[in-house]
């Protein structure tokens, strides 16, 4: 750290994405990217005219993008923000909304406690239930803003949009918002509750569900208010936040819905059998609508698990955390992976079944 950082940033400490090896052959199940390439119609429109075009700055209003995204939920096309990533989206959540505090599960994502460092904002982390589920008692009358994943990361667990609907009652006064990273894969989405709620806004990536994390994509739906309120800020921090490719790319990917259809349904199968597969091996595998799951072996520690795997070249997700330190994401890779990663599984349980049998002696 230099003398000359903000001092305000000091004690500031980072988010740390999960690893991008480089160049090994790693089955890599971390970082909960889908399996499988973009569509055919992103890679043709990525490779067309637009890169002719990069000489010229992206449309700051991303029209194309924000138009097909409107066209898909049937929104007005004001009802949605577009940034580079909807990492950039929550930040500029946090920028506008954050004022009275926000409010998210404990066990969440990652980076909540980060932006509210980074913008001062006043965080407050509420423990999930034992079973790790949220209790929505827990966000109604709030008070401040209420920022919740659903379905929840890591565990994967949702709730229903009833009970959102019940958060979002009592806090007329507070943004609600509802970052759906992993809707797609199984859970409902709460889109259909905009008409009625002034108060919601939801959050979307392209990075899961579309197969685009490299394109930096994601998006927020809201009340023309509210969205007018996330435009001001972009249009404060960085205008054309979304560049040429990514711009030419979401849209194909948004309009591709039967691409869209066909892999999120392939992943989901996956994880169907991945799950029946782990709960046959005796471990224990929270009920997940994501594209991952959240399992704890039954006969080795989860540090030690993840270890082993990464020694057999996969490559997991594994917290020093105490609450969930027994416990292992892992994302829904292709088939083949998967199978990888099941045939190691079995290996790693028998040796430290070897292993238990020889310390007893
Ligand atoms: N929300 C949740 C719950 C996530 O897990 C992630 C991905 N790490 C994000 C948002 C951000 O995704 P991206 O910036 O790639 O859209």
């Amino acid at each position: 750290m230099s003398r000359f950082l903000h001092s305000k940033y000091k004690e500031l400490a980072p988010y740390v994405p999960g690893e991008q090896p480089k160049g090994q052959p790693l089955v890599k199940l971390n970082t909960n990217e889908n399996p499988y390439p973009p569509s055919p119609k992103v890679i043709e429109a990525v490779r067309g005219a637009e890169a002719q075009n990069l000489r010229l700055y992206s449309d700051p209003e991303a029209r194309q993008l924000v138009n097909a995204i409107a066209g898909y939920y049937r929104l007005l096309p004001e009802q949605v923000v577009v940034g580079n990533g909807s990492d950039e989206i929550l930040a500029f959540c946090y920028m506008a909304f954050g004022e009275d505090g926000i409010r998210y599960p404990e066990i969440s994502y990652g980076f909540y406690p980060v932006f509210s460092k980074t913008f001062s904002v006043e965080g407050q982390a509420i423990p999930l239930r034992e079973d790790f589920s949220i209790d929505i008692r827990d966000y109604q009358h709030a008070g401040k803003t209420v920022l919740i994943a659903n379905p929840n990361a890591p565990t994967g667990m949702c709730l229903h949009p009833a009970q959102i609907e019940d958060i979002l009652k009592t806090n007329r006064e507070h943004p609600v918002i509802i970052d759906e990273a992993y809707v797609d894969f199984g859970a409902e989405s709460c889109v259909s509750l905009l008409p009625r709620y002034d108060n919601l806004v939801v959050v979307q990536t392209f990075s899961k569900s579309r197969n685009l994390a490299g394109g930096r994509l994601g998006f927020a739906l809201a009340s023309k208010e509210l969205a007018g309120d996330l435009n001001k800020i972009k249009f404060s921090f960085n205008p054309y936040n979304v560049n040429r490719l990514s711009i030419a790319a979401g849209a194909a990917a948004m309009e591709d819905i039967a691409y869209f259809t066909q892999c999120t349904r392939r992943v989901v199968a996956t994880r169907q059998l991945t799950e029946e597969r782990l709960l046959a091996l005796g471990f224990t595998v929270l009920a997940s609508k994501a594209n991952f799951l959240f399992a704890k072996p039954g006969n080795i520690s989860g540090s030690e698990y993840f270890q082993r795997l990464r020694q057999r070249d996969i490559l997991v997700r594994h917290w020093d955390i105490p609450k969930i330190a027994d416990y292992v994401r892992i994302t829904i890779g292709s088939e083949e992976e998967m199978e990888r990663f099941y045939q190691a599984t079995k290996e790693i349980l028998q040796q430290a079944q070897q292993e238990g049998a020889g310390d007893a002696i």
